[in-house]
């Protein structure tokens, strides 16, 4: 019988993930299906369960479900621990486990696909949400010199870094005032088309400024870009965020590059 895995989220008909999996299965000669679930907001604990009952042997999890899918998880990966959210599940005998590939699609992307070498280096990351705390972990992990959480609300960003209490720094976003290598935007203000407010001073011409967002020039790349640094968007971290997912379902691990440029060129 063919496998089945989706994804879950509200909205969801926007995912590419579908899309991701479907080249990565093909690829990979994969017998496996994978589809997109919009469950009902206060729903996903019913919707998660009707597909495990039907076979489901795995799933991703989207916003804004992936705290509720970190507390339905039966076990959790010491990363998906670390990241208080869940947003790959592992569906073994009905029981679920729960991982978090956010930082290590962040990280593969950094370092294989862009060439940045993150040891030693300077990093600045902004936000202090969902997504700011899947990567603080595996960011740590690359031994970078210094790495500034800076948020809106600064108390949270203090909170964060205090949670992983490894000369991780916590500021407002004024704070951060002095050059960076790399600068991780991983606020939502790109999805309402804003730029946070923001030091130019964060950027030099070795910098790097990278959005999580995808598919957009936003104006915190724009703006990134007139104060001399180079820049990327999330779409590669997206695609292997998947591709981490995708291993610990398959046991194989796909070659992300033509998937990037095929979806970089639609
Ligand atoms: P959350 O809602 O959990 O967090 C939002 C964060 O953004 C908070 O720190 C909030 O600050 C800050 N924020 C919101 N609006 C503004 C603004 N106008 N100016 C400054 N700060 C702002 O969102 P997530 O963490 O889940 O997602 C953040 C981004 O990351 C989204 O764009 C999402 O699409 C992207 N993402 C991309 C992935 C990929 O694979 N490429 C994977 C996961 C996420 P405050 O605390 O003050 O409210």
């Amino acid at each position: 019988m063919t496998d089945r895995y989706a994804v879950f989220g509200h909205p969801i008909a926007h995912s590419k993930s579908p899309l991701i999996h479907a080249r990565f299965a093909r690829q990979t000669g994969q017998d496996m299906v994978y589809e997109a679930i919009l469950a009902p907001l206060d729903g996903f604990a019913e919707s998660l369960a009707q597909f495990c009952a039907e076979g489901g042997r795995g799933a991703n999890v989207t916003v804004p479900f992936k705290e509720q899918a970190f507390s339905l998880a039966k076990t959790r990966t010491p990363r998906a621990e670390l990241a208080g959210a869940v947003n790959t599940l592992i569906i073994e005998n009905g029981a679920l486990r729960g991982d978090n590939t956010d930082g290590a699609g962040l990280v593969a992307d950094l370092t294989r696909n862009l060439g940045l070498a993150l040891r030693g280096k300077r990093i600045l990351l902004l936000g202090a949400g969902g997504a700011a705390r899947g990567v603080v972990g595996p960011l740590l992990d690359q031994e970078p010199a210094r790495l500034v959480i800076a948020n809106r609300t600064a108390s949270k960003a203090v909170a964060l870094a205090e949670h992983f209490d490894r000369g991780v720094e916590g500021c407002s976003l004024d704070e951060a005032n002095t050059p960076f290598d790399l600068v991780v935007n991983a606020t939502a203000a790109s999805l309402e088309g804003q730029l946070p407010p923001l030091s130019p001073e964060v950027f030099g011409t070795g910098s790097l400024a990278y959005d999580m967002m995808y598919g957009k020039d936003t104006p915190f790349l724009q703006f990134a870009r007139s104060h001399g640094a180079s820049t990327a968007d999330g779409l590669g971290m997206l695609v292997e965020q998947a591709a981490e997912a995708f291993h610990l379902w398959r046991g194989v691990r796909p070659d992300t590059r033509p998937v990037i440029a095929t979806l970089r060129s639609a």
